[in-house]
Formats: C-alpha cells, sequence, structure tokens
C-alpha cells in the first residue's frame, strides 16, 4: 500500500497516510495532527524542507552504553 506524504502549509508539519489507490481516488482528508489544519499540502518523495533530520541518530551508542549495543 502506497504512502502519500502530506505537510501542513501552517505549521509545517508533516504526515505520512497510507492508502490504496481506491481510497486516494475517493479523495484523501489528511488533517493536521499539530494544528487540525485540512488544507494539507501534497508532497513527493526527495522534496526536502527545511533540514531537521539526522540530528542526533543512535545517540544512545556509544562508551558506557551498556552491554547489548553496536553489536
Ligand atoms: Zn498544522
Amino acid at each position: 500500500m502506497p504512502i502519500y506524504e502530506y505537510l501542513c502549509p501552517n505549521c509545517k508539519t508533516k504526515v505520512e497516510i497510507m492508502a490504496s489507490l481506491k481510497d486516494k481516488d475517493r479523495g484523501l482528508k489528511p488533517v493536521c495532527p499539530r494544528c487540525g489544519n485540512k488544507n494539507m499540502v501534497r508532497v513527493f518523495g526527495g522534496f526536502a524542507i527545511g533540514s531537521t533530520r539526522g540530528s542526533s541518530f543512535g545517540s544512545s551508542c556509544g562508551p558506557g552504553a551498556g552491554s547489548g549495543c553496536c553489536g
């Protein structure tokens, strides 16, 4: 099942909607979970908005992280 990404132009919140083509054909009505905006804008893969990704991913690994970490 394809995933459609929508961006709220109001608060820049991005949501992922999983829907079949039939559901999409009937019209998706995504609502922003943050501000409740119903006018979500469809975004496509690879379209980067902002640069907040990969800030502290995997920060739990390292010295003193304990056993069972990092393989
Ligand atoms: Zn919003």
